[in-house]
């Protein structure tokens, strides 16, 4: 039996005093509260406590909202402004949240339960992806052609979309509004942003930032509230022009089916379920220890996480040996603990769902071999990293999302069945291949149907390259070279010079 989670409430006392505590609104340049008084309080579910309390926007402040960025598109300095202005607001905006980095990260730590040794590498990813946007800004390019013959010339413009609503989820709150965000700025948009009424405080705080780093107002506005009320209407007010969501691949579906009467672009980033493949050349070592990576970072609440181990059958008794003894060893803990590596599940509700997840699947006959059950804290909803083995890739452990530390492991014999296995669900979001051989890697890596395949390595990733899914995990790309111009409309210009060819009436002589 494992000894209960430890809890300084020290720590816990350090790091609500560096917390602001309540967090207004923020519209059209300023700080507001809601009309109707109403307030959202966020229980950290680790530790128990209230940690921050939010106005929760209702349909007064959405109104606003919505109008301030239509305003500040319309007839606002922001979509003429020189990319160069653009990108020194980015540029001030990365700075700030640089200096405010330790808050930023508590604050997710407090309302998500996540350990604060990854909050604080989240939001020094963050900083990077707000300093890439301002680099892109300068760099978007629109497109001429000269080959139409020597009366015409084709030039194409890239206009800003216009208002863009921004919708994130809980598991990484700062991360996820700066892969939207900072892009829809430097192309000259406005847009509205919705956080998780979960975690709220750390987008609500961008607020401040944003107007101090010289943001005109109306450019972003900043909401707090839940998802039917507010979010929901953000998706098919026609004000909007184009919707950015992060979340389930259910509210992904009712976003596109909201937003189709008015024909709004949609990018999603959705669910995901994805596969590591290991063969028996691998560097076994570096293979496991990036499967409990994979699988148990973020407490497993990660689109990405690395649910499915697909092991071949040569390597797959000593692999899950190898990955029992390492995941055991894994540190569960107090998230305000530098040393913690897996922090609380995000509410009672979802440590639930995982559960009801795990049940199901020894129901099912699956065999759980690790973890499985509730630690013992006097606080939060700590889960024991998970491993189902043997599991038959037909079975619902294997094939939903569980979004918690539960990976499930299956054996192999050829590539072709580890494609099988790997591509054989609704998801695409990402897979990684594990061996020394070339052929092998690659081969596999073009087989697989998911937006991002790693060799060797497992959940790496670098604002240079575009993320996103195939099939149910989602629409579109974020990051990578065309993350600015995602947020653009191509406008044609089509010239003519010189004398023109009559369609009818003939010049006159
Ligand atoms: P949800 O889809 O429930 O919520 C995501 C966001 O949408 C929240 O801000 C939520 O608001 C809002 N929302 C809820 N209902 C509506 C609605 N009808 N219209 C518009 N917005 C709505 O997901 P979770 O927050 O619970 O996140 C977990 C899920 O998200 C997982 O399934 C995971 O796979 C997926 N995800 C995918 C990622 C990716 O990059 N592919 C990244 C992160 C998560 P509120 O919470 O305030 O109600």
């Amino acid at each position: 039996m494992t000894a209960p989670i430890h809890f300084d409430p020290t720590r816990l006392a350090a790091a609500l005093a560096r917390t602001p505590g309540r967090y207004p609104l923020f519209i059209d340049g300023k700080s507001v509260e809601a009309a109707d008084g109403r307030a959202i309080e966020r229980i950290g579910p680790a530790h128990g406590v209230v940690v921050s309390r939010y106005a929760h926007a209702g349909p007064i402040e959405l109104d606003r909202a919505l109008a301030a960025a239509r305003r500040a598109f319309d007839h606002g300095p922001w979509p003429k402004t020189t990319a160069a202005e653009r990108a020194r607001v980015l540029h001030r905006a990365a700075d700030r949240i640089e200096a405010d980095a330790e808050l930023i990260a508590t604050l997710d730590v407090l309302e998500s339960g996540k350990p604060i040794a990854q909050a604080r590498a989240e939001i020094a990813g963050a900083v990077d992806i707000w300093r890439y946007a301002a680099g892109l800004a300068r760099d978007l390019h629109g497109d001429s052609t000269t080959a139409m013959g020597e009366h015409k010339l084709g030039i194409v413009l890239r206009d800003p979309i216009g208002v863009v609503s921004i919708i994130t989820p809980w598991n990484f709150p700062f991360l996820i509004v700066s892969q939207k965000l900072p892009f829809a700025l430097a192309a000259g948009c406005t847009a509205v942003v919705k956080p998780s009424e979960m975690t709220s405080a750390s987008t609500l705080l961008l607020g401040e930032i944003l107007a101090a780093s010289g943001l005109p107002d109306g450019v972003c506005n900043i909401l707090a509230g839940d998802g039917p009320g507010i979010g929901a209407p953000m998706t098919s007010d026609p004000r909007v022009d184009m919707v950015t969501f992060t979340g389930s691949t259910r509210v992904g579906k009712a976003t596109m089916a909201a937003a189709a009467p008015t024909l709004k672009k949609v990018v999603m980033e959705l669910g995901g379920k994805n596969a590591q493949v290991i063969f028996p050349d691998a560097d076994m070592e570096a293979a496991i220890d990036a499967a409990v990576f994979g699988a148990f970072f973020n407490a497993g609440e990660c689109c990405n996480a690395g649910s499915r181990l697909i092991v071949h059958r040569d390597c797959a008794d000593a692999f899950t040996a190898g990955f029992i003894a390492a995941a055991a060893r894994v540190r569960v803990g107090d998230p305000l603990d530098e040393a913690t590596r897996v922090g609380s599940l995000i509410s009672p509700q979802h440590f639930d769902l995982v559960t009801g997840h795990i049940d199901a699947a020894r129901r099912a006959g699956a065999d759980v071999v690790l973890g499985g059950g509730r630690l013992a804290a006097a606080t939060g909803h700590f889960l024991a990293p998970t491993l189902v083995a043997a599991a038959d890739p037909a079975m619902a452990i294997a094939r939903d999302e569980v979004f918690g530390p539960v990976a499930t492991l299956m054996r192999f014999d050829t590539p072709a069945e580890a494609a099988a296995i790997a591509n054989g669900i609704d998801y695409g979001l990402s897979a990684s291949v594990w061996s020394r051989d070339f052929d092998t890697c690659i081969g596999l890596s073009r087989q697989i149907r998911a937006g991002t395949i790693w060799t060797n390595t497992f959940m790496d990733g670098a604002a240079e390259l575009p993320f996103g899914g195939f099939r149910q995990s989602g629409l579109g790309r974020e990051l990578g070279r065309n993350a600015v111009a995602d947020y653009t409309e191509e406008k044609t210009l089509h010239l003519h010079c010189g004398p023109r060819t009559a369609w009818w009436t003939p010049r006159a002589a």
